[in-house]
């Protein structure tokens, strides 16, 4: 049997760390930079999924090419599910990393329930139609952040799924792709895409 090549598709997102998790993940594909002329449409979906398709459209319409996007977050129980689809600009339009994981730390201080899960949706668009997959970590939020990978929210994020309550940022990247939202949605839709395509 002649193996497959790596088909090449487009990756809707100007997030390096997205770039490089999902290309790590993502081995069968041939992972391609959204060209900087594409603009991307702005974020107002109302769930994870349809923000993420957004994207892959857009990039899909602009560019001819099977494109793939995703859309995360954070949600916090005893927030009622915040910051979700917010958690990239939690603390304001301009806010970074350190700015957004200060202020869930601060609404979540008095909380009981520090229970947490990141969520992660991934589309794929291309001429034959358009696949997707959501998927969830399971875990708690420390009070205090700790370790240096990672990004975002991972200092604080300790998942059900490792032992000994390490944070997301004191583990090593296969480790954490092994586990994580992004990891378990991209592994779906690379065997959705096999399947159907
Ligand atoms: P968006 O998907 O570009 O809207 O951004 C998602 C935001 O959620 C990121 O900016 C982070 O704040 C957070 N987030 C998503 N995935 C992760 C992760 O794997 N680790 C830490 N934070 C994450």
């Amino acid at each position: 049997m002649r193996p497959r090549q790596r088909r090449p598709v487009v990756v809707a997102t100007r997030n390096r760390h997205k770039v490089a998790e999902l290309g790590a993940i993502l081995t069968a594909m041939d992972l391609v930079p959204l060209p900087e002329s594409v603009a991307l449409p702005p974020e107002e979906g109302e769930t994870f999924a349809a923000n993420a398709l957004g994207k892959a459209r857009a990039a899909h319409a602009a560019t001819g090419r099977p494109a793939i996007a995703d859309d995360s977050g954070i949600v916090a129980g005893a927030l009622g599910g915040r910051p979700g689809i917010h958690s990239a600009r939690y603390a304001g339009p301009d806010a970074g990393d350190a700015e957004n994981l200060a202020l869930l730390l601060e609404r979540m201080r008095s909380a009981e329930d520090r229970s947490v899960a990141y969520v992660c949706a991934i589309a794929y668009v291309d001429a034959e139609g358009e696949i997707v997959r959501e998927a969830r970590c399971e875990g708690t939020l420390t009070e205090h952040p700790r370790g240096e990978g990672g990004f975002g929210y991972d200092p604080a994020f300790v998942p059900d799924d490792l032992e000994g309550g390490r944070t997301m940022a004191e583990i090593d990247a296969a480790e954490k792709h092994s586990i994580s939202h992004r990891g378990r949605a991209a592994r779906a839709i690379a065997a959705a895409i096999d399947e159907s395509r």
